[in-house]
């Protein structure tokens, strides 16, 4: 994903960028032969929720590449305009349908290699009145003895889930940073 958002062509007006680093700066960017403009290509936010309904957690199947068919959190990238909470939140009741109650940020983590900073909330669930949407072939609850670990779409679905569990022994739940390597 990181190298997909190469940029190839000015978004202003259109022309063949070049790559080069501009005045006073010290990396390569996009810049525009014709008008100038200069490309300034950030990491994205992913934003998502691990839903817990008692013992269980709630996955969903997805119905979408990457990864179709492989099991994850409710995630996806934040919208201009909304908050992380809202982003997650949102995300949740896009592919899953699932009414939740946010009970705080659980996981950071750096996807270096893909440009993205991956962010989960621990959530409550409501009900188990699932509506997954067109992204999600189903939503469901799974123990922990049920996740299907080598089915799991992403690393960071992985370790979200990998923290929680062994959290859940002490009830103590911090928040977790760390990078994807
Ligand atoms: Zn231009």
């Amino acid at each position: 994903m990181f190298l997909t958002r190469r940029i190839q062509h000015c978004q202003q007006c259109g022309t063949a960028v070049e790559y080069r680093v501009p005045p006073d700066d010290n990396r390569d960017r996009a810049v525009c032969p014709s008008c100038g403009h200069i490309h300034y290509v950030n990491p994205l936010n992913v934003v998502g929720t691990l839903p817990v309904w008692g013992e269980q957690v709630l996955l969903c199947r997805r119905n979408i590449e990457p990864r179709y068919g492989f099991w994850t959190l409710p995630a996806g990238f934040m919208e201009l305009g909304e908050t992380t909470e809202e982003g997650a939140r949102r995300e949740t009741d896009e592919e899953a349908g699932a009414r939740i109650e946010l009970q705080g940020l659980y996981t950071v983590l750096n996807v270096v290699g893909a440009g993205q900073v991956h962010l989960y909330y621990r959530a409550r669930l409501l009900d188990t009145d699932f509506a997954p949407g067109p992204e999600t072939i189903e939503a469901q609850l799974f123990h922990e003895h049920e996740i299907p670990w080598d089915q799991l779409a992403f690393s960071t679905v992985r370790k979200t889930l990998r923290h929680y569990f062994a959290d859940r022994k002490t009830e103590c739940f911090g928040v977790h940073c760390s990078d994807i390597v």
